[in-house]
């Protein structure tokens, strides 16, 4: 749809512009709206115009319906749903912009008036995410189950570091116990992926994607203060995430090793939370603002000279922290320091720079640029420098390596099919590489990749590039780890009525879908 068409479509209609939420008129992202002139530059790099090719899925006609309905010209609508939540929110756009437009913060204050606008529980989907081939399913307008499955992970999971560690120690059972095998060697799997509910063929990824998920059933929590190893020479703060605390344990105390290894005393709270990221990317924006609110308190009772993530995308987030509360007047100075302070691992690990030399890797990796670290951080050298200073590892180039994966937060689990299209252009490159390894700073990316692989059947390990340089330091010498995967008889039980519940709550929820269908 050209914006001719969507010009000539709305200038007949009396539409009301929004009196609430950040796509009003006179406010900050109304004037951030008004930095786009339409140049075009950013169309080339924009993922889902690539495979779409359609002007209002592109930045700049994001843009422009964005600023139609603060100026009451367009509603929130169908096809405006649609075309926001088929972003990927990869950000390529801000890094082609030469106006300087922050494309991130709009689409996280489009997705928020959406929120705002519309009814969870409203009308049926539209003919284009009922077709077959539909590539942008709407993340709203949502039967109830869907909108209780988005209640329940919002609100109920991601900010509970209990239920994380519940919902994920139960999967690594089922994934360890050989149920999962036993799942997929009688096509149970199959059978409920084509049961007439709401998450009718959308099964099979989330269960694809969380393969192999590594370390103990029970993750040992973090140490809440790890010494510096030898003359401290900063104290910092370590985030240490809820997706990558849960699925790459592992990577966490890697990143504490390496910082300690290099002078730091590591300091990580317990009460920390996570961070808003796909709060936030999914308009759930004032649930993020009080994730943002408890670990700024929290991290201010430690004074450390940094805070460091190895998660792009809650990297990405906890640097904007200031931008999410500049209208709270108790918060808006303290995020600012907040912000400030963070530092992603290797952006932190390259200005410091590395005290102890890491001994020798005889391996081909190849860097896949995460979206959030290069788009949202700008950070593209510091992860390739950090490679770089491991002996005997050979940095081989990924083309397209700035292309999205296609993970993108939950975007592979409510846009299955495009980004599907995303990761296949991605694996061609990994294999073309000819790399043994890939290296990505985000634990969606990894995951995604390591789908590819697994779909692709190559051989093709991915990492986290600390990962890489704590192995380093161990082939030198200077400390070992060898990482323990016991399936205990607690944990088995808790596994066991995890899984149990899981299994009332899907039944409850197909049962609620049926009832409804039946109204
Ligand atoms: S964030 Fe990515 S997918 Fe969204 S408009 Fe920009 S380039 Fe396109
Ligand atoms: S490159 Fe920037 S100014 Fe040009 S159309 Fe895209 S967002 Fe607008």
């Amino acid at each position: 749809m050209s914006t001719e068409s969507i010009s000539s479509r709305t200038d007949a209609l009396h539409i009301q512009p929004p009196i609430q939420g950040p796509l009003r008129r006179h406010t900050h992202t109304y004037d951030l709206l008004r930095q786009c002139i339409h140049c075009g530059f950013c169309l080339p790099t924009c993922p889902t115009y690539a495979v779409l090719g359609v002007e209002m899925d592109s930045p700049r006609g994001r843009i422009y319906q964005m600023k139609a309905v603060a100026d009451g010209k367009l509603a929130v609508d169908t096809n405006f749903i649609e075309h926001m939540n088929c972003c990927v929110g990869c950000r390529a756009c801000e890094t082609a912009c030469p106006s300087g437009v922050q494309f991130g913060k709009l689409i996280e204050a489009a997705r928020e008036q959406i929120q705002l606008e519309v009814p969870q529980e409203a009308a049926p989907p539209s003919a284009l995410e009922q077709s077959s081939t539909a590539l942008t399913p709407s993340l709203n307008r949502n039967p109830l189950p869907l909108t209780l499955l988005r209640r329940f992970f919002f609100e109920i999971m991601l900010p509970s570091r209990l239920m994380l560690t519940l919902i994920f120690g139960g999967l690594k059972i089922y994934q360890r116990s050989g149920l999962q095998m036993l799942v997929h060697r009688t096509g149970l799997l199959r059978f409920a992926d084509s049961l007439p509910t709401p998450f009718k063929g959308k099964l099979s990824t989330p269960e694809a994607l969380m393969a192999n998920v590594q370390g103990e059933i029970i993750p040992r929590p973090l140490p809440e203060r790890t010494p510096a190893l030898g003359v401290q020479r900063y104290r910092v703060g370590m985030i240490s995430g809820c997706i990558m605390d849960q699925v790459f344990h592992d990577i966490n105390e890697a990143t504490i090793r390496v910082l300690s290894t290099n002078g730091c005393e590591v300091i990580t709270p317990q009460q920390q939370g996570c961070c808003g990221a796909l709060h936030i990317h999914a308009g759930e924006a004032d649930k993020g603002r009080e994730l943002a609110r408890h670990n700024i308190a929290l991290f201010e009772q430690y004074d450390c000279d940094a805070i460091i993530i190895n998660s792009a995308g809650c990297g990405s987030t906890l640097k904007e922290y200031d931008h999410l509360l500049r209208d709270d007047p108790d918060y808006a100075e303290r995020a600012k320091i907040f912000s400030a302070k963070v530092k992603d691992i290797s952006e932190f690990l390259m200005s410091i720079p590395l005290q102890k030399q890491p001994g020798e890797l005889k391996q081909t990796v190849a860097y896949h640029d995460a979206c959030h670290l290069l788009h949202g951080q700008k950070i593209k050298q510091p992860p390739r420098q950090l490679l770089q200073t491991i002996p005997g590892l050979q940095l081989v180039e990924l083309k397209e390596s700035d292309w999205c994966c296609g993970s993108a937060g939950i975007y592979n689990l409510t846009n299955q099919k495009m980004a599907q299209q995303l990761l296949e252009r991605k694996m061609d490159h990994v294999i073309a590489s000819g790399a043994s390894v890939i290296a990505a700073s985000n634990p969606g990316c990894m995951m995604q990749i390591a789908m590819g692989v697994r779909q692709r059947g190559v051989s093709i390990e991915v990492v986290h590039p600390v990962q890489l340089l704590d192995e380093a330091y161990q082939a030198s010498g200077i400390y070992s780890y060898k990482a323990s995967k016991r399936l205990t008889g607690k944990s088995f039980f808790i596994g066991l009525l995890i899984g149990l519940c899981v299994g009332l709550g899907l039944k409850a929820l197909t049962h609620l879908s049926q009832r409804q269908e039946d109204i």
